[in-house]
């Protein structure tokens, strides 16, 4: 199976998604004058809602009656939300042999699309096509020739985090809408609301998410407020020694205690598939733990930072109170120094470099 007609979209609408106006304005003047175009491209960072607004376009582009909203109540909204609307296609990737889903869309199930294509709409229909995986290079190529020659009633919503992971000429075929990170404030506002967290621990969550509702959950339920509470304890005790501070100690910790713990074994010989997979899967793991260890640390510093220079309402007034006694001894100059150190690991890690020699770096930079 290479396409899917599944939806995770039951019941979702314009209103529910938080932070992006824009493109729901956009869309519902696009839908009332009529002016479509064949191909959109959604682009912005991970989690701020790009998947969910495509879906819920889909709806509305395929509801039968007009309105801001798709109705909900139509034989199409209905469909949708039952996953078995025939005029909404995902193409996802392939399966293995041993059905295994794979990571990327490839060129087989761009082929399967124009086969679905070519089946006739009926006059007036429109059928909504959804890529919401990453596209593999001969895939993209596929999809070109597609969007070169659109089968007429078919609107194409290609969703990408990184507007450079699709070659250029995709981009020249799309008309491309660009999501913005949501605001501290909205994605703190609804962990409050929908994940029940606290208010003061739904702020940091916020922070550390950098405008990402998924990433913002996904830190909440992982526990990364009680990791900042340790980390913090760690260096606060550290702060009694200000003169020697430095959060190396704490970073030291989240190597023994954090990034190790999914650090994979070597693989072992004799189960290659599956070996090689988990090994994978482990080491991913351990470098996004790892990075967002170091994205909790940064911000330890910049509240430092804040609070001396803004004032200390500027400032996590925890972190400020925490770590106060660092303030006295500790020059701002040094604090921005780690701070500076900090952003260089995570981008050595972002670029695949070896998580432990990257740590150990960091702590004698
Ligand atoms: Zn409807």
């Amino acid at each position: 199976m290479t396409l899917s007609e599944r939806s995770e979209s039951k019941g979702l609408t314009f209103r529910e998604i938080d932070g992006q106006d824009g493109a729901t304005a956009f869309f519902r003047h696009a839908r009332k004058t009529g002016r479509l175009a064949h191909a959109y491209l959604f682009t912005g960072p991970e989690g701020v809602g790009k998947g969910t607004f495509a879906r819920t376009l889909a709806k509305s582009l395929l509801c039968a009656k007009p309105g801001d909203e798709p109705c909900g109540t139509c034989d199409s909204c209905r469909q949708f939300d039952h996953g078995n609307n025939l005029r909404f296609i995902t193409v996802t990737p392939p399966t293995d042999k041993k059905g295994v889903q794979k990571t990327i869309i490839d060129v087989e199930s761009v082929r399967d699309l124009g086969t679905r294509l070519s089946s006739k709409l009926g006059v007036g229909n429109t059928r909504v096509v959804l890529f919401d995986d990453p596209i593999g290079d001969d895939a993209a190529n596929a999809l070109l020739k597609m969007l070169e020659e659109p089968p007429a009633g078919n609107v194409f919503l290609i969703v990408t985090q990184s507007s450079g992971a699709l070659p250029p000429t995709i981009h020249s075929r799309c008309h491309k809408i660009r999501f913005r990170p949501i605001a501290d404030e909205m994605v703190a506002k609804r962990l409050v609301e929908r994940s029940s967290v606290a208010a003061a621990d739904a702020r940091f969550l916020a922070r550390l998410a950098q405008g990402s509702m998924g990433k913002a959950v996904a830190y909440a339920e992982e526990g990364w407020k009680e990791m900042r509470d340790k980390l913090r304890d760690i260096a606060a005790g550290r702060a009694r020694d200000p003169e020697n501070f430095d959060m190396g100690e704490a970073l030291d910790v989240l190597i023994k205690e954090g990034a190790e713990a999914d650090e994979p074994e070597d693989a072992k010989e004799g189960e290659p598939d599956a070996g090689v997979a988990d090994y994978r899967k482990g080491l991913r793991k351990s470098r996004e733990r790892a990075r967002t260890c170091i994205a909790i640390l940064a911000l330890f510093y910049r509240d430092l930072v804040m609070a001396r220079e803004g004032g200390a309402e500027a400032a996590d007034p925890e972190t400020a109170a925490a770590l106060g006694k660092v303030l006295e001894k500790v020059s701002t100059e040094r604090l921005l120094e780690r701070l500076e150190t900090l952003l260089a690991a995570d981008g050595y890690l972002k670029r695949n470099a070896n998580v432990r020699l990257t740590i150990e770096w960091a702590l004698v930079a």
